[in-house]
C-alpha cells in the first residue's frame, strides 16, 4: 500500500490519512416531482409548483413517477451497482417548517440501488475505484428563506417533492482532489445518461462531506483487514455545491480534528457547516442516529417491484460512456489519454471530436480542438454552443495540415480567419497566400544560397552540429515562411553533413 503525497497530512508526531465519504444528492432530471405531477422547473415564482400533496394536505395520496424510478436504475447501471428488483419507500420523520408533510419520504431500508463503483484518478495519476454503498430515492424539502424581511421568515416549496437520488460512497476517498474527482466524474456520467444535469449553482447536484482522519500506521492495518471500525470519529458537512468550498472545508476539518486528537482530546460525531468567508467548519448539531427520526414503511405507498427484463431493456439502450468513450478515442484516434480526457468533458465536444476526427487525422484533430478551439473559447468565456466553426471547416482544415498544405503558422492564421469572420479553408490557403512549399527544387536553390552567404557557419557547423538549426532558420526567412520545415530540414542534413 503505497500513499500518496496528497493524501497525507503532517503531523506533529505521526502523519494522518484523509478519510472521506460522501453522500451526493443529485436532482433527477425529470420534470415533474417524485409523487406529484408539479413541475420542477428552476426560478419559478415561489410557490408557483406546489400540489396538494407537496404542501401535506390532509388525504392526498402520493403516486411514483415511473419516469424516476427509472433514471434511479439508469443511474445505478451507470456506476455498475446492482438493482435491487424489490425496493421500498420510508417515512423519515422530523419537523421542519419547509417540510409540510412532517416527514420526508425516503428508502432507508430497501434502496433500489445496491452496491456499485467510480473509477476516478488520484493527484499521483494512480488509478483507483472508490465504492458505491447505495442509491436511494428521497424527496426533497422546501426552502426557508430568513434574509428577505428583518422580522419575517418565507417558506419556499417549489423544491418540496422533487426526486433526488442520493448516492452514498464508501468511505474510501483519500484526498481533497480525489473527493472533487469522484464528484466530477459521478457527474459527467449522469449528464452522460441525463439523469441529472448536475448543475451545482442551480442546487441539482449538492454533497455531504463526511471527513475523519486515520493515523497513517493504523489506516496500513485498515487498508489490509478492512476493519472500518478503525477509521476515526467523522465529522459530515452539510449541503456543499461548490468544488472549491469541498476542497477547502475537507482540508480545513481534517486539520481540525488532528488538532484535537494530538491534544488528546477526541472528535464529536456531529453535522457542521463551512462558512466560506472564514474558511472554517462550525458545529451545526449533534449528528441524529437513524432511530431519532422513527423510520417506518410508508404506508401509503406500495413496494417498488421491477422485472429484470425491464432493467435489461434500460441496459442495452445505455449511451457509450465516459470511460469507454474516452479509451475508444485513444484507440481509435491514436491520442493520449490526458486530450481524450479533455475531449470527453462534454458530450456536444465528444461528438464534434468524433466528427472531425473520423478518416481524418486524430492528433492534428484534437491538437486544433484543444488548443485552438477550447483556447478560444475559454478566452471569450464561451460556452461550446456559441462555437462558430463548423464540422465541415475543421475537416477542410485537418486535411490541409495533414497534406502539408499549409505549415502550422499557416494552420493558426485560418484559424484565426475562420473564427473572426469565417471562410472555406481550402480558399483561404490561396486568399492568404500560406501554401507552403514542398518543390524541393526550390527549397533547395535556398539551402545552396544560404550555404553560400554564410562561409563561416558552414565552418562552424562542423563541429558544432547543433547550428543545423540555425540554417533552417535561415532558410525557412528567405522562403517567407512559405517552405516545407521537413524538407528543409532533409535538404539542410544532406548538405551539411
Ligand atoms: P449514517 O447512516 O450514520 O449516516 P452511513 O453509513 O450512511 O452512516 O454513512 C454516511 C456516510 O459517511 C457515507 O458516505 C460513508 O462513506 C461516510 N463515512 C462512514 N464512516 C466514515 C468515516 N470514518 N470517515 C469518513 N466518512 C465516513
Ligand atoms: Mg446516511
Amino acid at each position: 500500500m503505497n500513499l500518496g503525497k496528497s493524501q497525507l497530512i503532517k503531523g506533529a508526531k505521526n502523519d494522518f490519512v484523509f478519510v472521506i465519504g460522501l453522500e451526493v444528492h443529485a436532482q433527477v432530471a425529470s420534470k415533474s416531482k417524485l409523487f406529484s405531477s408539479a413541475s420542477t422547473q428552476f426560478g419559478a415564482e415561489p410557490n408557483s409548483n406546489v400540489s396538494f400533496i407537496d404542501a401535506g394536505m390532509p388525504g392526498m395520496l402520493p403516486v411514483v413517477n415511473s419516469f424516476c424510478i427509472e433514471q434511479a436504475v439508469k443511474t445505478g447501471l451507470g456506476i455498475n451497482a446492482e438493482i435491487n428488483l424489490v425496493s421500498r419507500f420510508d417515512r423519515k420523520n422530523y419537523f421542519y417548517p419547509d417540510l409540510p408533510q412532517g416527514y420526508q419520504i425516503s428508502q432507508l431500508y430497501e434502496p433500489i440501488v445496491g452496491k456499485g463503483k467510480i473509477a476516478i484518478q488520484s493527484e499521483e495519476k494512480l488509478p483507483k475505484e472508490v465504492g458505491i454503498e447505495r442509491i436511494h430515492l428521497e424527496q426533497d424539502a422546501g426552502k426557508s428563506i430568513h434574509d428577505m424581511d428583518p422580522t419575517t421568515s418565507f417558506v419556499d416549496l417549489n423544491r418540496t417533492g422533487i426526486a433526488l437520488m442520493e448516492i452514498v460512497s464508501k468511505p474510501e476517498i483519500n484526498s481533497p482532489f480525489e473527493a472533487v474527482e469522484y464528484i466530477k466524474k459521478l457527474r459527467l456520467i449522469m449528464r452522460y445518461l441525463e439523469t441529472c444535469d448536475g448543475n451545482m449553482q442551480e442546487g441539482s447536484l449538492r454533497a455531504d462531506v463526511n471527513v475523519s482522519v486515520c493515523e497513517v500506521n493504523t489506516f496500513k492495518i485498515f487498508v489490509e483487514t478492512g476493519d472500518f471500525d478503525l477509521l476515526g470519529t467523522r465529522c459530515e458537512i452539510k449541503n456543499m455545491n461548490s468544488l472549491k468550498f469541498i476542497q477547502q472545508a475537507i482540508n480545513f476539518e481534517a486539520r481540525r480534528q488532528i488538532k484535537l486528537i494530538e491534544a488528546g482530546k477526541s472528535v464529536k460525531q456531529e453535522t457542521r457547516l463551512y462558512d466560506p468567508s472564514k474558511n472554517e467548519t462550525r458545529p451545526l448539531r449533534s449528528k441524529e442516529d437513524a432511530h431519532d427520526y422513527r423510520y417506518f414503511p410508508c404506508p401509503d405507498l406500495l413496494k417498488i417491484e421491477i422485472k429484470k427484463e425491464w432493467i435489461d431493456k434500460i441496459r442495452n439502450n445505455l449511451p457509450e460512456l465516459p470511460d469507454q468513450k474516452q479509451s475508444r478515442f485513444v484507440d481509435d484516434f491514436n491520442i493520449t489519454p490526458y486530450d481524450a480526457e479533455v475531449i470527453i468533458a462534454e458530450q456536444v465536444t465528444a461528438e464534434f471530436f468524433e466528427a472531425i476526427a473520423t478518416n481524418t487525422d486524430g492528433k492534428i484533430a484534437a491538437n486544433l480542438l484543444i488548443n485552438e478551439l477550447f483556447g478560444r473559447l475559454n478566452k471569450g468565456n464561451l460556452s461550446f454552443k456559441e462555437n462558430p466553426i463548423t464540422v465541415k471547416q475543421m475537416r477542410e482544415l485537418i486535411n490541409l495540415i495533414k497534406s502539408d498544405k499549409i505549415s502550422s503558422k499557416g494552420s493558426k492564421e485560418i484559424f484565426d480567419h475562420i473564427w473572426k469572420s469565417g471562410g472555406n479553408p481550402a480558399e483561404l490557403v490561396n486568399e492568404l497566400g500560406l501554401e507552403q512549399v514542398q518543390d524541393t527544387g526550390i527549397i533547395e536553390k535556398i539551402v545552396d544560397d544560404v550555404v553560400k552567404e554564410n562561409p563561416a557557419q558552414v565552418d562552424k557547423v562542423k563541429s558544432n552540429p547543433k547550428l543545423i538549426g540555425w540554417f533552417v532558420g535561415q532558410v525557412m526567412k528567405k522562403s517567407q515562411g512559405k517552405a516545407d520545415p521537413k524538407i528543409i530540414n532533409q535538404i539542410v542534413n544532406q548538405k551539411l553533413k
